[in-house]
């Protein structure tokens, strides 16, 4: 089963409304995309996270390299891509590349087998997956502390079980957004906060000691993703759960984080990380740590359908009888790229979701909408 074509797609959305986060704002919603077609005309799509063009100039690197490789043997693909990689791109957005190329590879070895992905992952671990609503960014709008307010209370009414919502515009006005929203939402929604590493060290135990009666679910990159010790230091001083790890890449770069204990929550983003060939392998080493995988999810419908067929599949940390189910990070932000582009849509249904059954990953591509949103 030769791999014969490999072809990156650039996707692009203009954003009617605009969004900024602690970083910078989006105006617009650029992709890259992998379709890989094999002898037999069987196709794959994948995606890789990050920068558009520079994930398409990694594929492009990549595809002498695979093209005429067997589909079916992707962790030989994979290692072939990583050693042709290794001595120029141990993190960032290169492996963005092989991960969009690994997830292609899986939802073409899905489609050869007639199976599921999570089936070809070795099995449903969970029966559904618990997805929380991403929003909550900031907009330059005047009333943003009541828009902010009447956005968690419209994902609660949906029925999310959690909303995550961005912080980093200073201790002082965080703790009034996050302690509005806590009182309007109420005590049984869960609630995240994620600061795009906003802080230091001392900021970030600050905000800690400032949120800590508002039962925070998480507390997402509080610190920069280059300082591992931050993030262990700050853990001994907060109760609150600490996650990362959607700027960490690889196995190895986990390591660093599980060895410095610096989460309690792993966020590895398939579509950057390895794809779902190192995911599971990073997800495994976390379990050896006691640490928990919450994969960071964002995109096209082919990174989220990746997501939910790792998650299907992940080991329970600690498993018991009544177990939890895992959480699923879905963005609620403006996306055609996702919604239009890509389908069958992600519901949510009594607060769930359910895991995909159709061969692959299961995610279909919209063909007249791809030549609306295709620039390159
Ligand atoms: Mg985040």
């Amino acid at each position: 089963m030769k791999i014969i074509k490999i072809e990156p797609v650039i996707v692009n959305q203009h954003l009617e409304k605009p969004f900024h986060f602690s970083q910078w704002e989006y105006q617009t919603r650029t992709i890259c995309l992998v379709k890989i077609t094999t002898e037999d005309g069987i196709f794959g799509w994948g995606e890789g996270y990050g920068p558009a063009g520079m994930v398409k100039a990694g594929i492009e690197f990549f595809t002498p390299f695979i093209t005429g490789m067997d589909a079916l043997d992707n962790e030989v693909v994979w290692q072939n891509m990583y050693l042709r990689s290794l001595d120029y791109a141990r993190r960032g957005v290169f492996l963005s590349a092989l991960s969009a190329i690994d997830v292609a590879l899986w939802d073409i070895k899905g489609k050869i087998m007639e199976r599921p992905v999570y089936q070809l992952l070795g099995g449903k671990k969970n029966e559904k997956i618990k997805p929380y609503a991403t929003g909550l960014y900031f907009s330059q709008n005047r009333n943003l502390k009541s828009d902010l307010v009447e956005e968690a209370l419209k994902y609660k009414e949906e029925g999310y079980l959690g909303i995550k919502m961005k912080v980093g515009l200073g201790i002082k006005k965080d703790t009034e957004y996050v302690t509005a929203i806590r009182k309007a939402i109420g005590d049984e929604v869960d609630l995240m906060i994620d600061s795009n590493h906003a802080y230091t060290l001392k900021e970030a135990v600050q905000l800690c000691v400032a949120l800590k009666d508002l039962n925070i679910a998480w507390f997402e990159e509080p610190v920069s993703p280059e300082l591992y010790d931050n993030y262990s230091q700050l853990r001994d001083k907060t109760d609150i759960p600490i996650a990362g790890g959607e700027c960490e890449y690889l196995r190895h770069g986990f390591l660093q984080l599980f060895q410095h204990h610096s989460v309690d929550i792993a966020q590895p983003d398939i579509c950057a990380a390895g794809g779902i060939t190192e995911v599971k392998k990073i997800a495994a080493m976390a379990n050896t740590f006691g640490v928990e995988v919450i994969p960071h999810s964002w995109g096209t419908g082919i990174a989220l359908y990746a997501a939910m067929h790792l998650i299907a599949n992940l080991d329970p940390s600690p498993g018991r009888m009544y177990q939890p189910l895992p959480w699923m990070e879905l963005d609620q932000t403006e996306n055609d790229l996702r919604d239009v582009l890509t389908g069958p849509p992600i519901v949510p249904e009594n607060g769930m979701l359910r895991i995909p059954e159709m061969p692959g990953l299961g995610v279909e591509m919209n063909e007249k909408a791809l030549e609306k949103f295709r620039v390159g």
